[in-house]
């Protein structure tokens, strides 16, 4: 697999061809530009990124929520993604006498079901997660891979709290962000603080930028950033995680926005201690931004050999000649009712050094010959090269297990 471009002692990778040639994702002319599909090894990836996500939230407060991929014109009206995000939203549909649009973003349906329910100070900040599909009618020539994509599986939340809460809440955030980074052995370039611009797509309420930009602020108090201005929502001031890819062009990965628009336009409210209407903040935040995009930077990140934990195949199983095949078989089984991803590599595929190479880029190979057979033990050969001594087939599936559900950044 040879680097596209070494920047510093960074080798970065096209995923786009290492997507097609690890056989992780592909697209088709039928399906459409900016629609790929996962093949199976994509979507373990992807799968595995998904449970971190959603087993973290559930660690930390949230709760998750389903909500519909498409919604009225009106409640996109109201939220100001009509007057303001238009350009990047599909045309609506005419069904029924009413005007149904894709969903550009999943806020607007969180307001609506933070709505749905009276709520107190008792129950707030009440946390609402929700990995959901969102859409944005992107260009046809700035499409590619899975970067530009035109529907997005967001990895999204909102915090509904108080306005004292809200800065707490914004940090907490940050430091979920910062874990997730960590176990996906990826580095951001930057945070930046994005402020609203001069042109006409922000929204205009007195005092709203200034008041949301200084939470923001004291969210950031003790990390380093730079504030652009330009790039703010059209609502609100956030905090963008910036990565950057193989040509060192820049994105935003995971994102903390402190909102003190939409709860207004939605009319939201809790009733305080005093008896009385309060307007409750809303905190958007994501902690890997969308899938399509993270698994993007861990393909060009990692150049196929993924953190243990979200490896798409996470052991092969490697007999030395066809009297091992049936014992290397009952271990690929094991593995799987354990829930960790195995294959076995018969001798058919080759000499073991051929299949060994072959393997390369799974974390763990289990290599099985008479004496393993025997004893009941296989053989294991990590990916960066080291031999363990021979263990039994428990136990070495065992600790496999606990390093990756533990989701370690290390392979033993
Ligand atoms: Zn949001």
């Amino acid at each position: 697999m040879r680097p596209l471009l070494t920047k510093g002692d960074t080798i970065m990778y096209d995923h786009r061809r290492l997507g097609r040639e690890l056989d992780l994702f592909d697209g088709d002319p039928l399906m459409g530009a900016g629609l790929p599909f996962w093949l199976p090894d994509g979507a373990a990836v992807r799968m595995a990124l998904e449970d971190y996500v959603r087993d973290v939230e559930r660690r930390n407060g949230y709760r998750h929520v389903y909500s519909p991929i498409m919604g009225k014109r009106e409640l996109y009206e109201i939220s100001g993604h009509w007057d303001h995000y238009r350009d990047d939203m599909y045309p609506p549909m005419a069904v029924g006498g009413e005007q149904v649009v894709l969903r550009p973003s999943l806020c607007p349906h969180h307001a609506l079901i933070y709505r749905a329910r009276g709520r107190s100070y008792r129950d707030l900040p009440l946390r609402l997660a929700e990995l959901g599909g969102m859409y944005r009618s992107e260009l046809s020539g700035v499409l590619g891979g899975l970067t530009r994509v035109r529907a997005i599986q967001l990895n999204d939340a909102h915090i509904f709290c108080t306005a004292e809460q809200a800065v707490e809440e914004a940090r907490a955030a940050l430091e979920l962000i910062a874990a997730a980074h960590a176990a996906m052995g990826i580095k951001p370039v930057r945070h930046r603080l994005s402020l609203p611009g001069a042109s006409g797509k922000y929204v205009a309420v007195p005092g709203l930028w200034e008041r949301a930009g200084e939470m923001l602020r004291e969210v950031l108090h003790d990390v380093e950033y730079e504030a652009v201005e330009g790039e703010a929502a059209f609502y609100g001031p956030k905090i963008d995680i910036q990565i950057a890819d193989n040509l060192g062009r820049e994105s935003t990965l995971s994102t903390v926005q402190i909102d003190l628009y939409q709860p207004a336009r939605f009319d939201l409210e809790y009733t305080g201690p005093d008896g009385a209407r309060h307007r409750p903040v809303m905190v958007h935040r994501s902690i890997v931004g969308s899938v399509e995009r993270a698994v993007a930077h861990l393909i060009e990140v990692h150049g196929g050999a993924f953190p243990a934990w979200l490896a798409p195949v996470q052991a092969v199983v490697l007999p030395l000649g066809e009297d091992e095949v049936a014992f290397a078989d009952s271990v690929v089984s094991r593995c799987a009712g354990l829930g960790l991803r195995a294959e076995l590599a018969g001798p058919e595929k080759g000499s073991l050094g051929a299949r060994i190479r072959e393997a390369r880029l799974a974390p763990y190979q289990l290599i099985i010959g008479s004496r393993e057979v025997a004893a009941g033990e296989v053989s294991i050969r990590l990916r960066d090269g080291r031999k363990l001594a021979a263990l039994p087939v428990g136990e070495a599936l065992a600790r496999i297990g606990e390093i990756t559900s533990r989701r370690e950044s290390g392979l033993w």
